[in-house]
């Protein structure tokens, strides 16, 4: 899954406004923001095999660390525990954590079962919504949807940048996506890792939109 988990980031603003849109975008992504450099540095594989899920060419071979069970249990329990120590809110540490964690639980619904429940277990786990490229598009379009519906009724802007700065966001991630569906496959795993690195642009920019609107007080 790839704008679904922007999608949670999204939402969860009407959860807790005290958190910037970044840290959620962070937080939400936050596996597939490791991932890239677990396989810059050979620790991760991925391989390149068109027609591997109806949706997508890549055949996750081995992510152990960014995307077993246990991992992102573990990345979710330091991110929230990260965070606690910076701001000191134990609320919006435990939402952070379950934030990461939603992660994997939408990438066990889109996956084949390539997802390990422990790293180094045989055990894998996908319910594979991928074998549908129109099933994936529209659950995940609703997520992303649902998330910016969310994100624009419990903020505004505070200037032109936030107004167009959030809408820009938002369209990119659904250019992004649809290139992704239609493009052609990436040429290498180090592609696909350089192509991952580019997503912490994301992060930043959450951060940047956050600064220029203003969370809507509700009663
Ligand atoms: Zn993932």
């Amino acid at each position: 899954m790839f704008i679904g988990h922007f999608g949670t980031g999204l939402a969860a603003k009407k959860l807790d406004k005290k958190i910037s849109l970044g840290t959620l975008f962070l937080a939400a992504q936050f596996i597939d923001l490791l991932c890239p450099v677990f396989l810059l540095l050979g620790i991760e594989h991925v391989k390149i095999e068109p027609g591997n899920t109806a949706f997508t060419p890549l055949d996750f071979v081995s992510y152990p660390y960014t995307h077993s069970f246990l991992g992102v249990l573990v990345w979710s329990v330091l991110f929230g525990f990260v965070y606690f120590l910076y701001k000191k809110n134990i609320k919006s540490s435990l939402l952070l954590a379950a934030i990461v964690m939603s992660h994997w639980i939408l990438d066990l619904i889109t996956h084949r079962p390539d997802l390990p429940v422990l790293p180094g277990s045989d055990l894998k786990v996908g319910l594979g919504l991928w074998n549908s490229v129109i099933l994936t598009i529209i659950i995940e379009g609703s997520i992303f949807a649902a998330g910016s519906y969310l994100y624009l009724s419990v903020t505004k802007s505070g200037s032109k940048k936030g107004r167009y700065g959030i809408w820009a966001l938002l369209i990119f991630l659904g250019v992004i996506y649809f290139v992704n569906i239609f493009g052609s496959p990436p040429p290498s795993e180090t592609a696909i890792a350089i192509a991952g690195l580019f997503m912490w642009l994301f992060v930043f920019w959450g951060y940047w939109i956050d600064r220029n609107r203003e969370a809507l007080i509700q009663m």
